[in-house]
């Protein structure tokens, strides 16, 4: 026997609620009996706290008598014996001091289940369980029970060894089988409301519109954000044109990103109008002001002939590829579609251009545009990663298209084998591109580029590098500072620096490439904060990063109120090396 109690304490019982989620299950569902980690373990202590009555609140107790009060929702909390110091410890013993003590229970919340049969039978309320047996032999003998189905609900358990008393008792309750608090704890408990109570009373509650009413809103001038709270595979099928996707089970903790202005009208909906009642009622909660739920749902939606579209999903090779990306709220299978869509423009495949293409070539962005007129040399190789050894001599435009197709066979990417020029750079815009990133080492090219994205209203996310020191920003046209607010025109070609002085820290165009990188996807998919008006200053000798806000100039050649410079401009080439404005 000793043998037998020994396996037994290590055996455990786990019980897990499910979260009681208004859209699903409604509320006072009994959990079910999960396999999994214990929470319960003979001999532990279980103490009871009281939640109080979630509908009627404590204070009516009292009040009430016995046999009209609601169910308790109870929850029971196991304090392991060598840790009854702490308050958990401290209401066990008053619980034992009091009389109170219980055994671990099985299907403890299926409380209310339980008391309703335990009313039907005449409230019967044992004095002292009979069962002595260890746990396991009486998991056992449940589930020979289960298989006979001998036991119907609130009876007892006639073949059980005699009651000891001291001990908790089991009754026949399906799978969960409660066992009975005993001794002087009894409740009498009154039903919960059913799940068809509970969504009437949510409906009543809640600002319900019919499909013609909704279609008029969205065609409106205050058009609401329709949310979808169906699951992703109802979504998949099927949705109402212009909604977004928050699945109900995610909705309070998607919402603030989806709709950070609580002020936002809302539009509710799923299959049928029910999830989308609660979660409406759940919204209101959240303090959102205007929130309606779309009575009839999608379905009703779909049946009245009103327009309809098939979203766009990643297919499973691309769901596996982008599964840290689909994981983050603020990117998900929308975001990755974005990316995809999107199109990035490099200027240079060199030490900036590199980690760059690198990252935005992994992230999925769909197009990748690369000018750039050098070829491979070994002294590219100490930082431009892009590269190899075997592709000395390459054209790098060309070089970076196999190791980015290599990398990702799901994008484009576009060579360019030139230097930009005026001559070319309205031909190379015309390619259509959301982001420019600048990579270019010189700087004829930083003007042009600079002064095209003003005109063209293209984001441009700048970087350079010198020796120990790095920097970066992003010139959005009509946001911030251009290059020019900056530096109106570029120096003269015999105060820039010989290209000997141009060394770099191999490493450093890595960390300013990859700044580009993460700018150029922020830009991409619409989110955070992008470097707009803020010059990031990187020191690798000190590993310190400051800030300096930019502002836009007034008299900007380019971006100010009455432009100087309206058409490009061919500066004398000169050699490259330093930052261009360090
Ligand atoms: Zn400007």
């Amino acid at each position: 026997m000793e043998g037998v109690l020994r396996v037994d304490a290590v055996r455990r019982v786990g019980i897990a609620g499910s979260r009681p989620s208004p859209g699903r299950g409604g509320v006072g569902v009994p959990p079910r009996l999960v396999v999994g980690p214990a929470e319960v373990e003979l001999g532990s202590r279980v103490v009871r706290m009281r939640g109080g009555d979630p509908l009627h609140g404590t204070k009516a107790r009292g009040a009430v008598p016995a046999r009209e009060r609601r169910a308790e929702l109870c929850l029971d909390r196991v304090v392991a014996a060598e840790d009854l110091r702490g308050p958990g410890g401290l209401v066990a013993l008053v619980e034992e001091l009091l009389g109170l003590g219980e055994c671990p229970r099985l299907g403890v919340a299926a409380k209310a289940e339980f008391e309703l049969q335990e009313r039907g039978a005449g409230a019967r309320v044992r004095d002292g369980a009979r069962d002595g047996r260890p746990l396991t032999a009486r998991l056992q003998n449940r589930d020979a029970d289960d298989g006979a189905g001998r036991h119907e609900r609130g009876e007892p358990d006639d073949e059980q060894d005699p009651p000891v008393p001291g001990r908790c008792e089991r009754t026949g309750l399906g799978r969960h089988r409660p066992s009975v608090a005993t001794k002087r704890l009894a409740t009498f408990p009154k039903a919960m409301p059913s799940y068809r109570e509970l969504l009437q009373q949510v409906k009543s509650e809640i600002d319900e519109v019919g499909v013609t009413r909704a279609r008029d809103l969205l065609a409106g001038d205050d058009r609401p954000l329709v949310i979808d709270v169906r699951e992703l595979d109802e979504w998949t099928e099927g949705r109402i044109p212009g909604a977004i996707h928050i699945p109900r089970g995610n909705l309070e903790s998607r919402i603030e990103q989806a709709a950070p202005d609580h002020a936002q009208p809302i539009l509710l909906y799923c299959a049928a109008g029910n999830r989308s009642a609660f979660a409406a009622k759940s919204l209101e909660e959240l303090g959102y002001e205007s929130v309606t739920s779309l009575a009839g749902g999608y379905t009703d939606w779909k049946r009245s002939g009103l327009p309809t579209e098939l979203p766009r999903t990643l297919d499973g090779e691309k769901r596996q590829r982008y599964s840290r990306h689909v994981l983050i709220p603020e990117v998900g299978e929308e975001g990755q579609l974005k990316l995809l869509d999107s199109r990035v423009l490099l200027l240079g495949a060199g030490g900036l251009g590199s980690p760059s293409a690198l990252y935005l070539a992994a992230a999925g962005v769909g197009r990748l545009g690369i000018v750039d007129d050098d070829r491979v040399d070994a002294s590219n190789l100490q930082r431009q990663v892009l590269h190899s050894t075997s592709r000395l001599g390459e054209w790098k435009a060309e070089s970076a298209k196999r190791t980015l197709e290599e990398l990702n066979p799901d994008i484009d990417v576009v060579p360019y084998i030139e230097r930009l020029t005026s001559e070319n750079v309205e031909r190379i815009l015309a390619d259509g591109w959301d982001v420019i990133v600048d990579g270019a080492d010189n700087f004829p090219t930083r003007y042009l580029i600079n002064d095209a994205a003003v005109w063209h209203d293209i984001p441009l996310v700048h970087g350079s590098i010198y020796r120990f020191e790095g920097q970066a920003t992003v010139f959005k046209p009509g946001a911030g500072p251009c290059y020019r607010c900056l530096f109106p025109q570029p120096p003269p070609p015999e105060l820039a620096p010989s290209c000997a002085e141009g060394g770099v820290l191999g490493v450093l165009p890595g960390i300013v490439g990859s700044l580009q990188a993460s700018e150029a996807l922020k830009l991409c998919l619409g989110i955070g904060e992008p470097l707009v008006g803020r010059l990031l200053l990187f020191d690798a000798l000190a590993t310190e990063f400051s800030e300096v806000n930019l502002r836009r100039d007034p008299n900007c050649p380019v971006c100010g109120d009455s432009p100087t410079i309206t058409e490009y401009v061919d500066y004398v080439e000169f050699c490259s090396g330093r930052p261009t404005h360090a």
